[in-house]
C-alpha cells in the first residue's frame, strides 16, 4: 500500500475502538513510513453521533489537550450513540509545533474537499470529508490563534444553505456556553473543516479556544465546558466528563461578524508591533490600535495604528516582528440575532 489512507475502524460496531489512521508517505528515513493519526470510537448502541477533532492546526493546544484527556475519561457505557476523537488530526504538523504539515506544507484548513490521490494533507481531508464527517449527526473542530496570535475565546460556526441543519447548528453554537460567537459567511465551497461539514451534510461546529501556542488554566476550563456542554446537548452523556468545576449558567451570547477586510489591520512593511488595546475591548473607528516600530531606524518615531472600523478588538498578532502581509490586529462588529 502506498497511496490513499487506511482505516481501521468499524464505525457500525458497537464497543470501544483505539487505533491509527494510517497515511503511507514513503520519506528518506523510512521508505515504509505511515503517518499514523491516533483515533478512537466508543459506540453504545443506537443513538446521536458526534466527532471531535483537534491539531487540524499542529499548533493549537487546548482541543488536543483535552480530546487527549477525553479519550482516558470517556466511559463507554456512560454514553448513548457513538464518539469518535481524532485529537491530532494533523499530526505531523502537531509533532513539528507548527500550524502547518512539515512534509507537504499542508494547511489542513485549507486542504478540503482534498484529494485521494494527493499529498498526505489532502488525502486526510478527502477521507474526513468523504467518509467520516457523513457518519456522525455533529462535527466540533476545535482551533485557536496558533502560536502568533492571541484571539478573543468564541465559537463559531458556517452558514448554510441548509435551513434546518442551520437552525440546529446555532442552537448548539449557544449550547456550548461561550460568551462570544461568529457565524462565518465562507461560502458553500469553503476549504475549512465548517465548508466540508456542509457538504457532508452534517452540523459543523468550531471555535477558538485560545492561542499564543499555550494554554492557560482559562482556556482549559472553557474548552472543556464547550466540550462537556455539547455532548449533553446532544444527548450523548448526562453529566460532564472533562470540567472540574459544575457548570455555571452560561453568559449571554454575543454574536459577532468579521466580514471586510477593513476590520483588520495589516503590515505593510518589516516592523515591530505594539498593541494599545486588550482582546475583547470596544473600539471606534479612528481609535488608537497600536505602534509600529522600526527597530532598524530608531530615529523614526512609531507610527500610530488607528481602527478604521468600530467593534470588539477579537485578535491581535503576538510576534512583535512583523513583515508586509501579516495580519497585527482585528475588530469585529457586534450583530444582534
Ligand atoms: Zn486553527
Amino acid at each position: 500500500m502506498h497511496s490513499g489512507l487506511v482505516n481501521p475502524i468499524d464505525l457500525s460496531r458497537d464497543g470501544r475502538q483505539a487505533g491509527h489512521l494510517a497515511i503511507p508517505y514513503s520519506v528518506d528515513r523510512s521508505p515504509y513510513y505511515q503517518i499514523r493519526i491516533p483515533i478512537l470510537r466508543l459506540k453504545n448502541g443506537e443513538g446521536p453521533s458526534l466527532l471531535l477533532m483537534a491539531g487540524n492546526h499542529g499548533d493549537e493546544y487546548e482541543g488536543e489537550l483535552q480530546l487527549g484527556r477525553l479519550m482516558r475519561r470517556l466511559d463507554i457505557t456512560k454514553i448513548r450513540g457513538a464518539v469518535t476523537i481524532l485529537p491530532m488530526a494533523n499530526l505531523p504538523a502537531v509533532m513539528a509545533a507548527k500550524r502547518c504539515s512539515p512534509f507537504d506544507g499542508g494547511n489542513l484548513n485549507r486542504a478540503f474537499p482534498g484529494d485521494p490521490a494527493g499529498t498526505p494533507t489532502a488525502r486526510l481531508a478527502h477521507f474526513l470529508e468523504h467518509d467520516l464527517f457523513p457518519r456522525h449527526d455533529a462535527v466540533l473542530d476545535l482551533h485557536s490563534g496558533g502560536t502568533s496570535m492571541a484571539h478573543l475565546p468564541c465559537t463559531l460556526i458556517e452558514r448554510q444553505a441548509n435551513a434546518a441543519r442551520f437552525a440546529r447548528s446555532v442552537a448548539l453554537m449557544r449550547a456550548m456556553g461561550a460568551a462570544h460567537a461568529f457565524i462565518a459567511d465562507n461560502g458553500p465551497a469553503a476549504p475549512t473543516s465548517m465548508g466540508a461539514a456542509g457538504r457532508a451534510g452534517t452540523i459543523g461546529l468550531s471555535g477558538e479556544f485560545g492561542g499564543g501556542g499555550t494554554v492557560t488554566p482559562e482556556s482549559m476550563a472553557f474548552t472543556a465546558a464547550a466540550i462537556d456542554r455539547l455532548l449533553m446537548a446532544l444527548g450523548i452523556a448526562d453529566a460532564p466528563v472533562l470540567s472540574r468545576v459544575p457548570l455555571a449558567a452560561p453568559p449571554a451570547l454575543q454574536l459577532l461578524s468579521l466580514s471586510r477586510h477593513s476590520q483588520g489591520i495589516h503590515a505593510d512593511r518589516r516592523g515591530w508591533f505594539e498593541p494599545a488595546v486588550p482582546l475583547g475591548a470596544t473600539v471606534s473607528a479612528g481609535d488608537l490600535a497600536g505602534w509600529y516600530h522600526d527597530l532598524e531606524r530608531l530615529e523614526q518615531p512609531e507610527e500610530e495604528l488607528r481602527f478604521a472600523e468600530s467593534g470588539i478588538v477579537i485578535s491581535h498578532r503576538l510576534h512583535c516582528d512583523s513583515q508586509a502581509g501579516d495580519c497585527l490586529i482585528q475588530v469585529a462588529e457586534p450583530i444582534d440575532g
